[in-house]
């Protein structure tokens, strides 16, 4: 009877064992899929953080239209790049245009073929400028380039090249634009209020002038 017992006892404690094993295998399973899941929403969130912050970082900086940077990102960098000029003392021009006569291009053609043409002189200008430098649409149809490391001469070259650049486009129906433009070089203690103040000044110099024309506000002969 002892014996019956004895392996009775064995059997139990054989039994009991191979339970508590397999408890621990499921176990280890589900926590290796629980912590398989974890990780993969981790990764899935950080990448629509990601993604999201990307999306809004664009939206604030770039006009929607023509896609190129807006009025808030000028600011922001027309105070870094002055910023820049004032510490390492390299030149830092300001081209400011604006498309000549658009009004009456909305009126003849619609608001639509308007907005195509902003788009086409965008692509124009963005063709023909440095990689060095920043273009914006800074208002309707008034746009802005910051040249870092250009002086008065060569703003006024880069002004002239964009200006014939916009002249030669062909836009919806054919239609043809012309930009009168100013340009202006930064001086020692200028502010971003100031230098703006002057390439506007000599943007309507050039509208006054007779417009699809380059302007500074310095006597072109000096330059
Ligand atoms: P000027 O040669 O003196 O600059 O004449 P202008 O007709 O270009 O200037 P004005 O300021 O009289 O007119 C600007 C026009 O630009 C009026 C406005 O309806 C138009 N405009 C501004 N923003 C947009 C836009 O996003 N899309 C379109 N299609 N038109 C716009
Ligand atoms: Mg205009
Ligand atoms: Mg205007």
């Amino acid at each position: 009877a002892s014996e019956e017992c004895w392996e009775i006892s064995n059997e139990l404690v054989l039994t009991t064992q191979k339970a508590y094993e397999k408890k621990i295998i499921s176990f280890k399973i589900i926590s290796g899929v629980l912590s398989a899941i974890t990780l993969g929403l981790i990764t899935v969130v950080w990448f629509i953080r990601y993604y999201v912050r990307k999306r809004l970082e664009y939206a604030v900086s770039h006009d929607t239209l023509t896609r190129i940077l807006n009025r808030h990102s000028f600011n922001i960098y027309l105070d870094t790049e002055l910023a820049r000029y004032n510490r390492y003392n390299t030149n830092l021009s300001l081209v400011i245009f604006d498309i000549d006569k658009f009004k009456n291009i909305n009126d003849a053609y619609g608001h639509k073929a308007g907005d195509s043409v902003l788009h086409s002189v965008s692509r124009a200008v963005s063709k023909v400028i440095r990689s060095t430098d920043l273009f914006f649409r800074i208002g309707g149809e008034e746009f802005a380039i910051i040249a870092p490391g250009t002086s008065l001469k060569e703003s006024v070259y880069l002004s002239e090249k964009i200006r014939e650049a916009v002249q030669d486009t062909r836009c919806i129906h054919k239609i043809k634009v012309t930009i009168s433009v100013g340009t202006v070089q930064a001086t020692r203690k200028e502010t971003s209020e100031t230098l703006f103040e002057k390439a506007d000044q000599a943007m309507y110099k050039a509208k006054e002038s007779g417009r699809n024309q380059v302007a500074t506000n310095a006597d072109t002969n000096n330059i």
